[in-house]
């Protein structure tokens, strides 16, 4: 029987709570349990229970959502190595025929350094950013030049033959599953989907805590802000865009510090700079939300 690879090395003392992710414990619980419980189990009981590892999952939502940040933070809870991020746009390059080059030289570099250390646990983790961008359906009669066609091609070949090496972990993005090739989601490639959505007020809550954990444990951020009053203030935002608006809203508070006169300078007292209630209320009406609100909700 084909023996299951060496197992992944959880990170010790690794918590959810300490990645930097807010509201998304119960997408995370669940792909963990649907895609990497099998790789952190003894490879033993792996072989006992003849399972194959899942070797591709597929996150899709809106932009911004925390995509990216999840499948970095899952490769580090895994121990993996730094993951190669491949962006479907840039895999689709002006040369005709580089595009299935890069795929291929990707999987093969994975696949020697995986040989080099075979006794070794090593997950790879390759990263396919924007992959509706490659993932013109095929045979689609908007697909162009077909150079996506044959990157799909070549993927798919690829993914059917990390088969025998088992340490390859695919996390495909994107924000729209309808674009992608549905060969691309069978069983065996990018097998486990998962919605990552805009978040709920809670979420929103705990992604503000998040970006706005050092400005006040440092003492630079006023106690009248109030953030579960922002996260209710923020219906549709992203988490990208909870990030902006807390940059947009210490820009309000920089620019209490600025002195443009004919010398443009910095006040002496920047030292006090602090970021209120204010310079948030102000940034709301600055960033908005790129999905808008919808005719339902504002009635
Ligand atoms: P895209 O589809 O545009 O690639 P994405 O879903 O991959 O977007 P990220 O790149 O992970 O989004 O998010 C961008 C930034 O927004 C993150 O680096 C982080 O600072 C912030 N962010 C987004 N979502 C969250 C979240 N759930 N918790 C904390 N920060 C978040």
């Amino acid at each position: 029987a084909k023996k299951a690879a060496p197992n992944a090395i959880l990170a010790p003392n690794f918590k959810f709570e300490d990645m930097g992710i807010g509201g998304l414990d119960t997408e995370f619980g669940a792909i963990f349990r649907r895609a990497f419980a099998s790789r952190v189990f003894p490879p033993g009981l792996v072989d006992k229970l003849g399972i194959q590892h899942v070797k591709g999952i597929l996150l899709h939502g809106p932009p911004g959502t925390g995509k990216t940040l999840m499948a970095r933070q899952i490769g580090k809870m895994l121990n993996a190595r730094e993951p190669k991020i491949v962006n479907g746009p840039e895999v689709l390059n002006k040369y005709v025929g580089a595009s299935e080059e890069n795929i291929r030289k990707l999987f093969a570099d994975a696949e020697a350094e995986y040989k080099a250390k075979a006794d070794e646990s090593g997950l790879h983790i390759i990263i396919f950013d924007e992959l509706d961008a490659i993932c013109k359906q095929r045979g689609s009669t908007n697909s162009g030049t077909g150079v996506g066609d044959s990157v799909v091609n070549q993927l798919l070949s690829k993914m059917d033959g990390v088969d025998q090496l088992n340490n390859i972990l695919i996390i495909g993005m994107t924000n729209r599953l309808d674009m992608i090739d549905e060969a691309l989601l069978r069983p065996g490639r990018l097998e486990v989907h998962m919605e990552i959505s805009l978040p709920d007020e809670h979420g929103r809550y705990q992604i503000l805590t998040i970006h706005t954990a050092k400005m006040k444990s440092n003492g630079v951020m006023d106690s009248d802000v109030d953030l579960e009053e922002l996260a209710a203030l923020t219906k549709n935002f992203s988490g990208a865009e909870i990030c902006g608006l807390v940059k947009s809203a210490t820009s309000f508070a920089f620019n209490r510090h600025v002195k443009v006169g004919t010398i443009a300078g910095i006040s002496d007292d920047v030292e006090n700079l602090r970021i209120n209630r204010n310079d948030f209320m102000n940034a709301l009406d600055e960033v908005q939300p790129a999905f808008g609100v919808s005719e339902e909700e504002l009635q």
